[in-house]
């Protein structure tokens, strides 16, 4: 091809994004896509399928630690091989489904994967398995993990994941710093810093940019400063909130804590619109240790407060509805949290205070 051919031929667009699903689909939910006639839970774990043609699929859904090594990849694939002709699929809270076309496939794979460590449930009033976010192993600024939060306390609900005894479904979160990649949940666990950041005056010069430092601060706490002659910042402690966004831009505003770095406890979050709009959580629980590997003081208390949702809430009042219906003071009288003025805050001044400007103050 001439240069003059390469210049005119038209330069073709590059897609980047997610791939197109269709391709992955089990055939059978590819050939009745959008013409299924009804589906069911012949029990918990298994979803069953009916297409108005007659066709019928089961999906077998398996709880698995979302962050897997090679080993166990292979595992759940050996397994998909065996019994789902390689076809699986992750839900959003890392549970993996295997879609079956013949039922004497589900009792087998559902005895194969228990064997194996995978326990089947996660589907309707379950806990479903907890959407974590990176921890210690991806992320560079977590103040804590958050996959060993989940196996500490998955291990604890195990049986509440694979029965379906909640009054609605339950998803539970944990994120591992306050800027909080988790999302909202019914009930999620979040880092909670209870001290400003310590600066290391040596490093900030050579490590940091400082505008962007001081962009970052929500409360504009951060101005440059010069400390022994040499550029750095300084941060104004009766305004900081402790928030750790000015960790990740300059890691020498050292701010995670083996002492003050605590957990907090949130309640009454959801994304779906299923029954009553979504909802942000609030916070009713804080000061919690940070206590690998176990961190028994946030298992006690997420307990405390699943069972007694469950004890009293109203069939398919999901978390936060069953709050509104008892009401907050209620909810710490049932739950036994003791309640102080900080949480479940409801203040609305963040507009006019918090710096929601792109212009950088010093
Ligand atoms: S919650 Fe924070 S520390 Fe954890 S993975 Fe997300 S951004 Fe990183
Ligand atoms: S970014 Fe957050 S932690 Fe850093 S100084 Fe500002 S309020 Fe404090």
């Amino acid at each position: 091809m001439s240069q003059a051919q390469v210049q005119d031929k038209p330069r073709r667009a590059i897609e980047s994004g997610v791939p197109d699903n269709q391709q992955y689909l089990h055939p059978l939910l590819k050939k009745n896509y959008g013409n299924w006639r009804y589906h069911d839970r012949p029990r918990p774990g298994v979803l069953h399928h009916v297409a108005h043609g007659g066709d019928e699929v089961w999906s077998v859904r398996a709880g698995t630690q979302r962050q897997m090594d090679v080993h166990t990849v292979r595992k759940l694939c050996d397994i998909a091989d065996q019994y789902a002709d390689g076809y699986v699929r992750f839900t959003i809270r890392s549970n993996i489904e295997f879609m079956l076309a013949k039922q004497e496939r589900v009792a087998p794979l559902i005895e194969t994967l228990e064997r194996q460590g995978f326990p089947v449930g996660g589907t309707g009033n379950s806990v479903s398995m907890i959407a974590h976010t990176q921890g210690w192993l991806h992320c560079d600024i977590p103040g804590t993990d958050a996959s060993g939060v989940v196996k500490a306390l998955m291990d604890e609900l195990y049986q509440e994941f694979k029965r379906e005894e909640m009054p609605n479904r339950v998803h539970l979160s944990t994120s591992c710093c306050e800027i909080n990649c988790g999302g909202q949940a019914d009930i999620a666990i979040i880092i909670q810093h209870t001290k400003p950041p310590k600066i290391n005056h040596d490093l900030v010069a050579n490590v940091c940019e400082r505008p962007a430092v001081v962009a970052r601060c929500p409360v504009a706490a951060i101005r440059p400063a010069l400390v022994n002659g040499k550029p750095s910042l300084e941060v104004d402690e009766k305004k900081c909130i402790c928030c750790g966004a000015c960790y990740p831009p300059c890691p020498p505003m050292q701010i995670n804590d083996p002492v003050y770095s605590k957990f907090a406890v949130w309640v009454g979050g959801k994304n779906s619109n299923a029954r009553a709009k979504p909802t942000f959580m609030k916070m009713v629980a804080s000061g919690l240790p940070n206590n690998p590997p176990r961190w028994p003081e946030v298992s006690e208390i997420v307990k405390k407060i699943l069972y007694t949702y469950k004890e009293d809430a109203r069939a398919w009042e999901r978390l936060s509805d069953w709050v509104d219906r008892i009401g907050w003071p209620r909810f710490f009288e049932k739950t036994g949290l003791p309640f102080t003025k900080y949480l479940i805050d409801d203040w609305r001044g963040a507009r006019a205070s918090l710096n929601a400007s792109t212009h950088i103050r010093f």
